[in-house]
Order: C-alpha cells, then sequence, then structure tokens
C-alpha cells in the first residue's frame, strides 16, 4: 500500500511510511495522514540548502497539508530529520516536498496558485479551505519558485545588441537591448547614452560578462551593424556599445 501512495503523492526523495485515516472529533473533517520521510543520504540544509550529513531525527514532528483526496483532507506527516551544517550548525533538514517554513506541499501551493489565477478569493478559499492572506502568501511563494527555476536572460550571451529608440515623437528615449541569439529582448531601460548601458552590466556576474563576445550599436563601429526595422529611429548606439566594454 505503501507503494501505492509513494506513486500517487509522486515525490522524488521522498518514502511513504504508513497512511492512517484520522475522524478525531477534535478535527473538522476526516484526514488521511501519511507518513513520510526523506530518502536517505538525500538531506539538505534547510538554511544553505547544501546535501549535508544527518544528526538525528530530533526536529519534531510536522505536518503539511497536501491536495485533498476525494472527500479527505491530505496531510503528509513526519518526523523532522536534522543536519549537521558547517555553517548553519544544527538544523532541520530541507524537506523534499515543501518549501523551507511552509505547511502545505509544493503540489498543493502550485495547484492553489493556478486556482487564483483563474477564480475569486471566495472560490479559492472555499474550495482549498486556506484563508485569503494564506493563499497570497503560497503564490508568493510559487512566483518565487518559478523565478529561481527559471535560466537567467542573462546566462550563455554571446552576441547583444543595443538600441537607442524615441518614442512620444522623439521626446523620450528608451535604451534596448537584446540576445542576437536566442532573436529576444533581454533589457530595456529609459533614457540613452553610456550611464544608462551601464546600469545593464551593472547585476551580470563575470562569469555572464565574460561570455559576451560582440556588442552591436547602430553605426557599425562596435562590429556589425545590427539592422533591425527600428535601425531609422533609433539614434546613435555606437559611441555607447562601443565604449562600453563588458568586462
Ligand atoms: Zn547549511
Amino acid at each position: 500500500m505503501n507503494s501505492i501512495f509513494n506513486r500517487l503523492l509522486n515525490v522524488k526523495n521522498m518514502v511513504v511510511e504508513d497512511a492512517r485515516i484520522v475522524d478525531s472529533p477534535l478535527r473538522p473533517v476526516p484526514v488521511l495522514e501519511i507518513r513520510v520521510r526523506p530518502r536517505k543520504g538525500m538531506l539538505r540544509c534547510s538554511r544553505c540548502g547544501r546535501r549535508r550529513r544527518g544528526y538525528d531525527r530530533g526536529g519534531g514532528v510536522r505536518r503539511w497539508r497536501h491536495q485533498d483526496f476525494g472527500c479527505w483532507r491530505v496531510e503528509l506527516v513526519a518526523m523532522m530529520p536534522r543536519v549537521d551544517c558547517p555553517e548553519y550548525g544544527v538544523v532541520i533538514a530541507r524537506v523534499p516536498w515543501a518549501e523551507p517554513g511552509s505547511r502545505f506541499t509544493r503540489d498543493f501551493e502550485s495547484e492553489c496558485a493556478w486556482l487564483m489565477t483563474v477564480a475569486n478569493q471566495k472560490t479559492v478559499s472555499g474550495f482549498l479551505h486556506v484563508a485569503w492572506r494564506t493563499a497570497g502568501d503560497i503564490a508568493h511563494r510559487v512566483a518565487e519558485r518559478l523565478k529561481a527555476s527559471m535560466p537567467s536572460p542573462f546566462d550563455g550571451l554571446t552576441a547583444i545588441g543595443v538600441d537607442e529608440t524615441s518614442y512620444r515623437k522623439g521626446h523620450t528615449y528608451l535604451t534596448v537591448v537584446v540576445d542576437h541569439e536566442r532573436h529576444r529582448v533581454i533589457w530595456a531601460h529609459d533614457g540613452y547614452g553610456k550611464d544608462v548601458f551601464d546600469l545593464f552590466f551593472r547585476p551580470l556576474t563575470d562569469e555572464q560578462k565574460k561570455s559576451i563576445r560582440v556588442v552591436t550599436g547602430d553605426g557599425g563601429r562596435a562590429g556589425s551593424t545590427h539592422a533591425s526595422p527600428s535601425t531609422a529611429r533609433t539614434r546613435s548606439a555606437c559611441s555607447t556599445a562601443s565604449t562600453s566594454s563588458p568586462g
């Protein structure tokens, strides 16, 4: 039976130990309680996220709300292992099914965040039985998670182009940086000139800067000219592009 729950829950590095139904007058609805644990050797520090040696299971018992199973409320229950981290000392391990500090599983959070985009407050709270404020915290965590899992548009750049475009009849300028290889805009900022273009490089890591081999701009001095339909409207970005070495 545990292997069925393992497959149903489908969380990597999590082992189902036991499952039972708890129908107590102390709880508003019957709960399907699933006891789980992180797979051995896969323990990570909840503070730094690095893989660490297990210390003990002394972190206490915790519960995480999971997606309902039919009419049953589902909760994962685990004895929290602790790890010995050289940096943070003995701390609670990160669990593979939830974010640190969250009382919900990642699957529950994803469902909740999705529902919030297609349904109103009353529906989300009523359907999932969570307070709207809690749903807001959940959506925030899901957004952070998505952001962290998406590759940065500044990774692996080799050739970029900078265009200074004017709009509102030439009264307002916009500096736009494009990734020539992946054909997409990766950055934009109000204004023009070297100071504005320098802002593009500021958040880049050394590695990200180093990979950029070619910087093109309107005018050609910086290398091959980026001929785009907007060229006619762009100011000369050539001096900007050639003087701002990405190093
Ligand atoms: Zn750590």
